[in-house]
């Protein structure tokens, strides 16, 4: 088959692009390079530098496309808090754009990585798909948008489209920005050069952790799946960690003993967060197989910026 990704050099992407190159596939990857980089990019894949937003290089990049997975995006909730007319511009509009361009030259089905971010604080869990989703920062806000624009014009234009809500993916690669980096390799930076580990708030808000390959097996069963035409799938691990918890593992993991501060001046963002993954079980046939310490191992083992 052929596919385009867009934010194919991110961390997601390029696990996603380098997977269906190996599996034989024909990958077009576009990436702006605004953290992503090219060098994790398997020589087989076909990289173009330039942005969502650029129909006419989109209109070429589309030609003979069967699926397209859009993951191009801004990606930090505090970053959002900050800019969030950025982060209305490129995930909002960089989507609204590439749908366009799709409709001009017509695709079989998109690919939307969403998050489970849109759902915000509930008091039920796990998180189901059919919770009314109640967004919290300006990032989650747009993933939601994002998944509205896909499933309309898509519906409105024949195009099969399904969006992925996927919750804190983790592994080898993940941009590790110096301010707001993701939690997990964070941690694991700090754990193993003797730095301190801070948590906001007092540790007990929970995430569901997902390894990445376990994400990619998901993307890539969406491409192909009968019957998901329109719809929105959580994947995330099913299991509930709070951050203590995660420290706890990271310690193990890495045999350090640096000291762990609980910052009770910060909040800890939204208190829990567990993904149901019956849906992807159905309609994916989606089974997580990476437990959060085997795959805090692989991270390290994998990524040479923890050697
Ligand atoms: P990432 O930052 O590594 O990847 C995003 C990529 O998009 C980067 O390579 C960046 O350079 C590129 N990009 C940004 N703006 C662009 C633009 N205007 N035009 C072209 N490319 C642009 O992040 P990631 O973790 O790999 O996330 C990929 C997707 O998955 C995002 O849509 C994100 O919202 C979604 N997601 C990720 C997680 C997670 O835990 N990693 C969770 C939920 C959803």
């Amino acid at each position: 088959m052929n596919f385009l990704i867009t934010g194919a050099a991110g961390f997601l992407g390029s696990s996603l692009a380098n997977q269906l190159a190996r599996e034989g596939h024909q990958v077009r990857g576009l990436d702006d390079l605004s953290t992503g980089d090219p060098q994790a990019l398997a020589p087989d894949v076909h990289f173009t530098r330039g942005d969502v937003s650029d129909r006419p290089k989109l209109w070429t990049l589309l030609q003979d496309v069967d699926v397209v997975y859009h993951l191009a995006a801004r990606v930090s909730v505090p970053e959002s808090v900050l800019y969030p007319r950025d982060y209305n511009h490129v995930n909002v509009g960089g989507t609204v754009a590439l749908m366009e361009a799709i409709r001009d030259v017509g695709v079989r089905r998109v690919v939307l990585a969403s998050s489970g971010a849109v759902y915000g604080n509930q008091a039920d869990q796990p998180l189901k798909e059919t919770l009314t989703p109640n967004p919290r920062s300006p990032y989650a806000v747009s993933k939601l948008a994002a998944e509205y624009y896909v499933r309309t014009i898509g519906g409105l234009w024949g195009i099969e489209t399904v969006s992925l809500r996927i919750f804190n993916a983790y592994g080898p690669g993940q941009h590790l920005p110096p301010s707001h980096p993701p939690v997990v390799p964070h941690y694991l930076k700090q754990a193993l050069r003797g730095g301190t580990l801070v948590a906001h708030g007092d540790g007990t808000q929970t995430r569901d952790f997902v390894f990445v390959d376990d994400v990619v097996s998901a993307l890539v069963a969406a491409a192909t799946a009968p019957n998901i035409n329109g719809l929105v799938i959580n994947i995330g691990s099913g299991v509930e960690t709070s951050i203590r918890e995660l420290i706890k593992s990271v310690l193990e993991v890495t045999g350090s003993k640096v000291e762990v501060i609980y910052n009770a001046q910060t909040s800890g963002g939204v208190l829990r967060m567990c993904a149901d993954i019956s849906l992807a079980r159905e309609k994916l046939g989606y089974r997580p197989s990476i437990k959060l310490e085997e795959g805090l191992r692989l991270t390290i083992k994998r990524d040479n910026r923890f050697k």
